[in-house]
This record gives C-alpha cells, structure tokens and sequence, in this order.
C-alpha cells in the first residue's frame, strides 16, 4: 500500500514538475512573463498546495503560511530586532524562533514595534517557535504558556517539538490543546526523520501541519522529502545556507556559482530558489540588511531542469549537525 502511494506521489509530483517545465519553457519565449508560476503539488487526499503565485503554502491546518521567511538563530539582543524589523520592512512574513534560541523576547519586541509603526498587522506575520526536550518537554502546558508570554504577540502561529524526547508525544498533546484553545493555530514537528515520523504519527491526534529539517544542497534528505509531502506535511528547511561555518564552502561551489552567473542572481538566491522548486519552504538566518532583502528576491528567475539536476548531484549525505 505505501509502495502504492509512494508511486502515486511520485507520479503526481512528476507531473508538476513536467508542468512547472512547460511554464518554464514558455517563459523563456515571453516576454510578459509571469515570474510567480503555479507550482502545485495538490493530491486529492493530501494537500500541499505549494505556490508560487502568492508565496504562500496552504497548510493542512487550513492556515496559509509564506514559503519564505527568516531564521533568528543565534541573533540576540538589539541585532535580533533590527533583523526582524528589517525582514518586515523587506516583506518577510515568516519568522523562525525558538525558545532554544533565547531571542523568543526580542522577536516579539520586533513584531510588535513594526504592528505600531504600521509595517504589518499581527494577521500577516507568521511566527514559529519550539519547545526543547528536557525539562520544557517534561512539563509541556507551563513550557508552551513561557513561550506565549515571552512572545506577547496574542497567539502563535505555529509550534514545533524541536527534537524527538521521551516525552515528544505528551509535549505534543498539550500542544493539540493550545490548538483547541486558540492560543497556538498550527503544530509540527523539527527534526523528525522517516522511522521517527512513522512510529510517531500513529501516537498523536492532529498530524502535525510542518516538519523542519536540515535540508541543503549538500544534506539533500531526497528520501525524507517526499516521504512528508506525501502525508500533506510542508517541509521546511534549516540551514539552507549549509549554516554557520559552512555557508562560504557552499555559496562559492562551482556548480550553483555558475547557474547564479548565468541568472545574474547570488549564490545564496539560487541555493533558495532551488529548495522552493523541490516544495522545500526555506528560513535563512542573517542580521545582514542586504543579504535579508536579496533573500527575498527569489521569484523573478526560475531554474531549469538541467540546473536543478546539477544542484541535485551536489548531494553528499552531509549533515553539518548533530540532530
Ligand atoms: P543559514 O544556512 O541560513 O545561513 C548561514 C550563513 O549564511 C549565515 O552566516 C548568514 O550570515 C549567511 N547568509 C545569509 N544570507 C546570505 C546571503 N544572501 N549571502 C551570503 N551569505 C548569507 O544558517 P542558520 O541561520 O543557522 O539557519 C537558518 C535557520 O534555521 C536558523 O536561523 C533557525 O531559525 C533555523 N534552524 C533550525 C534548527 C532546528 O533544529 N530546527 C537548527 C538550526 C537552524
């Protein structure tokens, strides 16, 4: 039976992609070119409907989320509100904290400034934090509320179990009443790989909406992707950039190099780009004013297939951390 599904998705994946090529093809002969071509991955059963007309992707728990946004890790203080601020001013509307991180204050202190200086509503920002195993996981209800307080922006838009833990399914369980309370609209998952997900999915009520995962061009995950998309669960990507330490090795990589050369885009841009055409939602970190507003800048070029292929074949099974 999943071998079953498994094709169909492939099949109807491929299909997508074929018609992705079609836009493709068209476009490099118009010249009223709509650089927001529709990218759908819609199954009948399972939806992931994952566009690049609007930026956003509908989650299976009805909420529509961008497709890209901003990761706040390892930005604090002061730095970590301008970054914030600036991503809004640039048009990011996702926002990828953690109670890990220690910045969940700050990033509410940004959003809540940019709300009263009329940069954005509340409405259009979309904020994801995370809960840590340990003793947050041991005591979910006050580790959740500590979450929502530290934010103080109403509720949350999405919260995440940010590793597997002995006490992942009841952490995850109060999360689902969070939900039914209104205090939290969405709730997934982040490191979360195939054997994990299948003996979890079975456990809980609410499957989870999103699963956040180590995925760039050197950590591919090709066999985890489709095995979430496939059950209507957006992935999403950490470290897109191949992460602190790593991300000059990668951007300077001949191959993505000479495809940003050839679309007069950054390296970082065609890296991003390429997640977005594998249905892969992507956050990457920076404090860096311009290399925020570049990272938005991903719908005015398309990769082809023989550039996606070429990225594809930069897999090396390389993670560049632990979880
Ligand atoms: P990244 O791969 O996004 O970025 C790595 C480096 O690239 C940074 O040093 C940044 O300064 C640089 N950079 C960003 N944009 C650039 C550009 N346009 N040109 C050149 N350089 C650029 O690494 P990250 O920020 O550590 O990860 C992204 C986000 O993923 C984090 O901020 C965090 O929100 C999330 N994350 C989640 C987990 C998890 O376990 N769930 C783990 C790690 C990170």
């Amino acid at each position: 039976m999943k071998k079953i599904q498994a094709f169909l998705f492939s099949f109807i994946f491929l299909l997508g992609l074929a018609a992705c090529g079609n836009d493709m093809k068209e476009m490099e002969t118009d010249t009223s070119i709509d650089y927001n071509p529709k990218v759908d991955t819609n199954k009948e059963n399972n939806v992931v409907s994952f566009g690049f007309e609007n930026h956003t992707v509908t989650l299976n728990s009805g909420y529509k989320m961008p497709i890209n946004g901003l990761g706040t890790y390892s930005l604090h203080g002061d730095v970590c509100v301008r970054s914030v601020k600036s991503a809004l001013k640039n048009g990011v509307r996702l926002i990828d904290t953690a109670s890990a991180y220690g910045n969940e204050e700050e990033v509410g202190q940004a959003i809540r400034e940019a709300i009263g200086e009329g940069i954005v509503k509340r409405e259009d920002v979309f904020v994801i934090t995370k809960i840590y195993p340990g003793s947050e996981m041991a005591n979910p209800e006050s580790s959740i509320q500590n979450c929502l307080n530290r934010l103080n922006i109403g509720y949350v838009d999405m919260m995440l179990l940010h590793h597997h833990d002995k006490n992942d399914v009841k952490a995850y369980k109060a999360m689902e009443q969070f939900v039914k309370n209104g205090k939290i609209r969405s709730i997934g998952l982040s490191n979360w790989y195939v054997e994990e997900l299948t003996d979890f999915l079975p456990r809980v009520n609410i499957t989870p909406a999103l699963v956040q995962n180590e995925i760039h061009p050197y950590y591919q995950e090709n066999d985890v992707i489709p095995f979430i998309q496939e059950k209507g669960i957006v992935v999403q990507g950490w470290y897109p950039l191949g992460g602190r330490g790593h991300s000059v090795e990668l951007l300077e990589d001949t191959v993505i190099s000479e495809i940003a050369k050839a679309h007069d885009v950054s390296s970082a841009q065609v890296i991003l780009r390429w997640n977005l055409q594998k249905g892969v939602v992507v956050i990457p970190g920076s404090s860096n004013p311009n290399h925020i507003k570049e990272n938005t800048e991903l719908y005015h070029f398309i990769l082809n297939e023989n550039e996606m292929d070429r990225i594809n074949a930069l897999d090396r099974n390389e993670k560049h951390d632990w979880y």
